[in-house]
């Protein structure tokens, strides 16, 4: 499923530079991790992190492998909570349940899934607006350029 996202992604920044707008690299990035679902945003956050922007094919791999994880993820949560169990933590706490991520624990109010994606999509709609406006400067260029011809 993510490579054909990745692949969709590609495929526009490729369209883009046919129509003479280059995505660099560093673009790339930042529109993928930008168009990744919610899933996703403890990866985005631990790439963001990084002060340098990550390489693209760095990128796609760690989504890729993000991907097989979620894919393995599911008995091993399931294992993780019998174990809780098992040490007394659900037993001392009321079993509220959390609305968005599911979890035991805590309420929506308190979720800290919650608060991670409200700033992860407050940082994207930035990024995206910046990459928006690159990308509408370069188009400006492009015309002038075209009408010197
Ligand atoms: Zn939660």
């Amino acid at each position: 499923m993510a490579q054909e996202h990745i692949k969709s992604m590609i495929e526009l920044f490729d369209s883009l530079s046919v129509a003479g707008e280059t995505v660099k690299d560093e673009d790339g990035v930042v529109y993928l991790l930008a168009s990744l679902p919610d899933s996703y945003s403890v990866l985005v956050t631990a790439l963001e992190a990084n002060e340098e922007v990550p390489k693209l094919e760095t990128v796609i791999e760690r989504i890729l492998h993000e991907e097989r994880k979620f894919q393995e993820k599911k008995p091993v949560s399931y294992t993780r909570e019998n174990a809780m169990t098992s040490h007394g933590f659900s037993k001392s706490k009321p079993r509220a349940k959390c609305f968005h991520c599911g979890k035991y624990g805590h309420i929506k109010k308190c979720c800290r899934d919650l608060k991670t994606e409200k700033r992860v999509t407050r940082r994207k709609r930035n990024d995206l607006q910046h990459l928006g406006m690159r990308l509408r400067r370069l188009h400006r260029r492009t015309q002038i350029v075209r009408m010197k011809c």
